[in-house]
């Protein structure tokens, strides 16, 4: 099948003064636009729970003052909450490989060219000499993009949906439409935090409500489907979230990615699953930060830059081009300083702007089929 060169930013071919699209350009598009629904689907929910809980329940239900007050200072509490994680997860944009990550003009040529996949690693291995790469693939080779023609860091991985190589990628949601990984995990397990509390507090409020008016204690009103919907719809919300938001815990406590949990990390000692895990307080550290104070507010707060991360394993191996950015050989696991990054390291974070312009850059110049 041939493959069309499509112009940046016009994907679109002319034919005869005639703009015709390209079919791909709109399949996208479309795509695109129905990934949206999940996360229009949520929005409706949760605006039709506030109008039920705030209006239904507590304007017209509740007969008591200090009642309505009590629970419209908690609800609101826990809806900002929710909606502020929630929305940090949906428009936090995924953190992608910096320049550093991309092979140079000369080797990216002679990389393509190149048919043997022996002589291609050859070239990568030149090119990652001084990267702190600590994983490979299943064979042991480099571990590259095709798609984005860069070179994957450490738990980095390319995701099909966002067409783009993700930092510490976790999984891709599309409750939230968007890749969870380095740059909005925290925020994701806030959003599961907040959306329990949410549902909860509703479920464990509206439950005297519920029972009042299945046992005819209450008016016969409209706020009364309401009032039974809110409880069915947190309760049910509840059960599924509260499994979600379980299992996110232990991978935080084991320092592992949903893609790691399935299929353990490959290092260059043989693959491990606990390989990146430096004892619960500090792996703990690496999602939510050293300061208490922010653990709970949906603000930045992880450690690192996501482009390079600690191992309790990298000690042993003799071939680390960047030993000196690695925990101590000599030292316990729980010794492991959380921060993966020396002042040397952050060259890499040096060029931010460029590294969230690589995916742009790279589809300006990609090609479509
Ligand atoms: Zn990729
Ligand atoms: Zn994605």
């Amino acid at each position: 099948m041939g493959v069309w060169y499509v112009t940046s930013r016009k994907h679109s071919l002319r034919f005869g003064g005639r703009v015709k699209m390209a079919p791909t350009h709109v399949l996208r598009c479309c795509q695109r636009g129905l990934a949206w629904i999940p996360v229009i689907f949520i929005a409706l929910v949760v605006c039709w729970s506030y109008y039920a809980y705030v209006v239904e329940l507590c304007i017209f239900t509740i007969p008591s003052i200090a009642e309505k007050i009590i629970y419209m200072v908690f609800f609101h509490l826990s809806f900002v909450m929710f909606v502020w994680s929630y929305w940090k997860t949906i428009f936090t944009r995924p953190a992608n490989p910096s320049k550093e990550f991309c092979l140079p003009k000369a080797e990216k040529e002679q990389y393509v060219k190149e048919e043997r996949p022996e002589s291609q690693q050859e070239i990568l291995w030149r090119a990652t000499a001084n990267l702190p790469l600590y994983t490979r693939t299943g064979a042991g080779a480099i571990r590259y993009c095709d798609r984005c023609q860069v070179i994957k860091p450490d738990r980095c991985h390319h995701c099909s949906a966002c067409d783009m190589c993700v930092l510490k990628m976790d999984h891709h949601c599309p409750w939230v439409n968007n890749c969870v990984g380095f740059s909005n995990y925290k925020f994701f397990i806030l959003f599961l935090c907040y959306s329990l509390v949410y549902c909860l507090f509703i479920a464990a409020t509206v439950l005297q409500y519920f029972i009042k008016f299945w046992t005819n204690e209450l008016p016969d009103t409209h706020a009364k489907f309401h009032v039974l919907f809110l409880f069915f719809v947190a309760a049910m919300f509840c059960i599924s979230i509260l499994s979600l938001f379980s299992y996110h815990l232990w991978l935080v406590g084991k320092n592992r990615s949903t893609i790691e949990a399935f299929r353990a990390p490959v290092f260059r000692t043989g693959s491990d699953k606990n390989g990146f895990s430096l004892g619960f307080g500090k792996n703990i550290a690496q999602v939510f930060g050293d300061e208490r104070k922010f653990w709970l507010l949906p603000i930045f707060t992880s450690q690192g830059d996501g482009l390079t991360f600690p191992s309790r394993l990298v000690n042993i191996d003799p071939e680390q081009p960047t030993v000196s950015l690695q925990p101590e050989a000599n030292k316990s696991i729980e010794d492991v300083p959380a921060s993966p990054l020396s002042e040397s390291q952050n060259h890499l974070l040096g060029n931010e702007q460029h590294a969230n312009n690589v995916t742009e850059h790279l589809e300006n110049d990609s090609s479509w089929e």
